[in-house]
């Protein structure tokens, strides 16, 4: 099929870019591989759910009602279920390669004159002894189930890691029923308070999840760290410990929370796999974007957490940007910046206060330093952190593709998603961008029938 400007995502961004495109004329098309619009912020229920007040799991619910409506008054056409593996390019039309169906095997292909990369980011999962027990989420996936499954995945949890997503984890299972043990966080108070002034638009949120921490009987322990999570065939409690000023757990004091659930995260990471095969450039772990939001390619642009991790309201911003460019570009014109003022104040508001975050909730220091030699790293080909460091010090990896060459980590399923930063971690490297040929897993039938070669004109 063919359009204008496919978008890639339909999270905030990807829906701010499509209708404000669409608001100026521009015929967009937005593939995502969710059963429905909304992204991981706006994830929505599952209609035969039957939903009665969806809006308590959300906070801006207007703000997607607004994207809602406008996207059902409007005219573009939003492909859900449609996992993007590859866009290509010829003599300047764009081919979004996607799979639908059941068994995500059934080619589709869009092609356009633009293209937005908004697929957002994905979870900074490190392991520790007992992560791979049942029972213990990642923060995110948590959040995916309340929101879009309306299913606790326990009844006593913990809450751990580090940033802000830990917040809503903690008040959502609250408010769903669930006894939470504690709120671990191993950021301290001085870390945020290093960075107070960048993050002062952030207090009154803060101050709302302190409010709901507190009428939730949620004790939080901060400068804490989970150092082992118990249990022979599922959870049944962590061990937690304070940490020093190095990052460092502090001797003796441990302590054992009983919980059947663990929500752990350690913040976000962007996507930025399909940019990486279109040649945009990257800088450090996301895609790199002017001030309209174009990549490094001609007729490629990106907003959003691909771009760098910043929560909903910069995705929102950048997302009217690039759409209100593209917009223009496609009509062979130059935009007017001062058109979107109000949404480039927000966004360099909102990049200010994303950095001061990052700053103030990195993962600790030395979290590898607590990850025995047994405790499984790369879920997808078993491959142990004893493995990953037999390869680096033993036989002399130093990145980690040769470590990935020498265990087999990060060469499964899910491609290193889930395991590249631990092991980058455990090879001494900081996190690296995604590179990966494809985004999604592709059937061989489906690449033996592949011709790269533009569409005909004419052809819809
Ligand atoms: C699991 C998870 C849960 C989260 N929960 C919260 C929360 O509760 N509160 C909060 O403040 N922040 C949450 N976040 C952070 C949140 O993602 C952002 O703040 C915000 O949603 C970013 O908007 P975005 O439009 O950039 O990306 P997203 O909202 O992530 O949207 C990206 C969209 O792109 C689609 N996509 C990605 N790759 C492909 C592909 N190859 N093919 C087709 N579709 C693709 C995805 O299905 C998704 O719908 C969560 C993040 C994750 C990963």
């Amino acid at each position: 099929m063919r359009t204008e400007l496919a978008v890639i995502g339909a999270g905030p961004a990807g829906l701010a870019a499509a209708l404000a495109a669409a608001a100026r004329g521009v015929h967009v098309t937005v593939v995502d591989g969710a059963a429905g619009p909304g992204g991981q912020y706006y994830r929505q229920p599952a209609p035969g759910l039957g939903a009665r007040r969806p809006r308590s799991l959300h906070h801006g619910w207007r703000t997607w009602e607004r994207l809602r409506d406008g996207l059902a008054a409007s005219d573009v056409r939003v492909l859900t279920e449609h996992q993007a593996w590859f866009v290509e390019q010829h003599s300047g039309v764009f081919t979004v390669h996607a799979l639908r169906g059941l068994g995500e095997d059934e080619p589709v292909a869009v092609h356009a004159g633009a293209v937005l990369l908004a697929t957002g980011g994905y979870e900074y999962v490190l392991p520790f002894p007992g992560w791979t027990l049942p029972g213990v989420l990642t923060a995110g996936g948590t959040q995916a189930m309340l929101k879009g499954g309306l299913v606790v995945p326990g009844r006593t949890a913990v809450v751990a890691g580090t940033g802000p997503l830990l917040l809503p984890v903690a008040t959502g299972l609250a408010a769903a029923g669930v006894r939470v043990a504690a709120l671990v966080e191993s950021a301290g108070p001085a870390h945020v308070a290093r960075h107070a002034r960048a993050l002062a638009g952030k207090l009154p949120e803060g101050a709302g999840y302190a409010a709901r921490l507190l009428r939730h009987r949620v004790r939080t322990l901060t400068r804490h760290t989970v150092v082992r999570a118990h249990g022979d065939d599922r959870l049944t409690g962590v061990t937690v410990a304070a940490l020093d000023a190095d990052g460092h757990t502090r001797p003796g004091t441990g302590r054992y929370l009983s919980c059947d659930t663990l929500a752990v995260g350690h913040g976000m990471l962007p996507h930025t796999d399909l940019a990486d095969g279109l040649g945009c450039r990257v800088d450090g772990t996301a895609v790199a974007v002017d001030t309209e939001q174009r990549t490094s390619v001609p007729g490629v642009w990106a907003a959003g957490e691909a771009t760098g991790v910043g929560g909903a309201g910069l995705a929102l911003a950048e997302g009217h940007i690039a759409g209100r460019s593209i917009a223009a570009r496609l009509r062979g014109t130059a935009p007017d910046p001062s058109g979107w003022a109000p949404a480039a104040r927000t966004r360099e508001t909102l990049r200010t206060s994303a950095a001061a975050l990052a700053a103030a909730f990195a993962p600790p220091a030395h979290w590898s330093d607590r990850v025995t030699d047994d405790t499984v790293v790369c879920r997808c080909e078993e491959v142990t952190a004893g493995a990953v460091r037999e390869a680096v010090g033993g036989l002399g990896a130093g990145d980690v593709r040769t470590v990935k060459l020498l265990t087999r980590a990060g060469m499964g399923w899910c491609q290193g998603r889930m395991c590249a930063p631990a092991v980058a971690g455990l090879t001494g490297c900081g996190p690296v961008p995604s590179r990966r040929p494809f985004a999604r897993p592709v059937p061989l039938g489906v690449l033996a029938r592949h011709q790269p070669k533009p569409p005909e004109e004419g052809h819809a």
